[in-house]
């Protein structure tokens, strides 16, 4: 096992790996840039450098600054996280040269998951459903134009290179397409400084399900169950759960050996998210691979008693998962909610010095977060501070608590969508579970 391993990010995530590597006696290392020299996970790490200024480029996404910074507290091993460097094949790579363990998978697997379209020949190569479309990269409009003849129109245009809903644009007839096609790689362009675009189809009222999956280097992978994903804005998550409503058993179980083939045609190591959409046919279809640890891991980790975090590093330090398939099993019901320092109507970010942070707790409860009453959210960084997960022996005890949760959280100072979150889990239609990716816009309206 480890001796010391360095996390190379920030936020309420750093602070959850720091916790899992105490359990595991390990210790560790934190990194900030000089906006965040006050934060928790500076305080709770064990050893802390320092790697530059407030901006991305200069501190969170330097590769040579988070290198040396490993190398001077002669850290074994680096958690990237989400997000930063963590689906960074070329990081994965430095990594390894400098004989450090990247807790994570394969710098080539990285590479190929984070090329959508590669991604998505792979899966249709592998005999997984993905939605129809382009086979791969699209050479132009007229390209495009050909493909959406055949399949019909909505579709939609997406960067190969895409993430967090960049890129990203719906042709509703052929007259929008060749704008859409532009728009779409332009935006590409300037967000990942990669145009390419490839094709699918625009599926109508999707739920977004997600499997966990978790593979070691003795050849094992198994899936976690799955999580639902399907209230965002602007292809953002804000609430997701686990077990989803939308899957019986069977349904299930298809959706699950799916998820695993996904996972052995990379021959997957470590932990990882197989990302579905579900038709209002019930017909579900490959649409990602995240080759990281996901914001919304706690929900699976409150289902299955199993600690994601700790496993990646189990993993990465060549010892087997810890369960076996049939030892894993989903019992009770977890909800998240993602706390954003936002303005609540204008979703503009509300960065700022909080005043007053009283956070909730109590039965089924739990906060991963790295705020409190004295804390400064910078305004270089994601607008995510807080992540509540209630857990219940139903999905209905669940949203109790999540609700009496959110009416109990004070935060004050700085705007956050604390009250958004409340009504959007007290909400009728998703009570009921009746929700697709469309519930927000629709939602929205409704509220006025
Ligand atoms: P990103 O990598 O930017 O997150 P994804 O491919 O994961 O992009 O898609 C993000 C979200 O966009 C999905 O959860 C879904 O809401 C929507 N989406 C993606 N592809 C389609 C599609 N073909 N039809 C309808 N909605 C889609």
């Amino acid at each position: 096992m480890f001796r010391k391993i360095l996390i190379a990010n920030r936020g309420e995530i750093a602070l959850r790996i720091i916790w899992a590597c105490r359990e595991l006696g390990i210790k560790t290392v934190a990194i900030y840039s000089t906006a965040d020299a006050d934060s928790l996970h500076v305080r709770f790490a064990d050893e802390e450098v320092c790697i530059g200024p407030p901006r991305n480029q200069d501190s969170y996404l330097n590769v040579s600054a988070v290198i040396s910074a490993a190398e001077i507290t002669d850290a074994e091993a680096v958690h990237p996280g989400y997000g930063f460097l963590a689906e960074s094949a070329h990081f994965a790579e430095v990594c390894r040269e400098c004989g450090l363990t990247f807790i994570g998978p394969e710098p080539d697997v990285i590479r190929k998951m984070g090329d959508k379209a590669v991604a998505r020949s792979t899966m249709m190569e592998a005999g997984v459903p993905t939605i129809p479309g382009s086979e791969g990269i699209l050479d132009g409009p007229e390209h495009a134009a050909e493909i959406a003849e055949k399949i019909g129109y909505p579709v939609l245009i997406k960067a190969s290179a895409g993430g967090g809903g960049r890129g990203m644009r719906i042709a509703n007839d052929a007259d929008e397409l060749e704008r859409m096609y532009n728009a779409a790689t332009a935006e590409a362009g300037a967000a990942f400084g990669n145009a390419e675009v490839y094709l699918e189809k625009y599926l109508k009222n999707p739920r977004h399900i997600e499997f966990q999956v978790l593979g070691d280097t003795h050849g094992n992978i198994v899936h976690l169950f799955e999580r639902e994903c399907s209230i965002q804005r602007r292809h953002q998550k804000l609430v997701e759960e686990s077990p989803s409503v939308a899957l019986d058993d069977d349904l299930r179980a298809r959706m699950a050996e799916a998820a695993i083939k996904a996972a052995r045609a990379v021959d997957y190591v470590n932990a990882g998210t197989i990302e579905f959409l579900l038709d209002e046919d019930k017909n579900f279809y490959f649409i990602e691979m995240n080759t990281r640890i996901q914001v919304e891991h706690p929900v699976t980790e409150l289902v299955t008693g199993i600690d994601i975090i700790k496993e990646m590093v189990r993993v990465a330090a060549g010892e087997p998962i810890s369960v076996t398939q049939d030892e894993i099993v989903s019992r009770g019901h977890a909800i998240e909610c993602r706390v954003n320092a936002e303005h609540p109507e204008t979703f503009v970010p509300s960065p700022g010095k909080i005043t007053t942070f009283h956070s909730p707790g109590g039965p089924g409860i739990r906060i991963d977060t790295h705020c409190h009453g004295d804390a400064t959210i910078p305004p270089f960084y994601d607008s995510m501070i807080a992540k509540v997960i209630a857990y219940g022996g139903t999905r209905g005890e669940a949203i109790l608590r999540m609700r009496r949760a959110m009416e109990s959280f004070v935060i004050e100072g700085i705007h956050t969508n604390v009250a958004l979150q409340r009504k959007i889990v007290s909400d009728e239609d998703f009570v009921r579970g009746r929700m697709s990716t469309a519930f927000m816009e629709r939602f929205l309206e409704k509220k006025g």
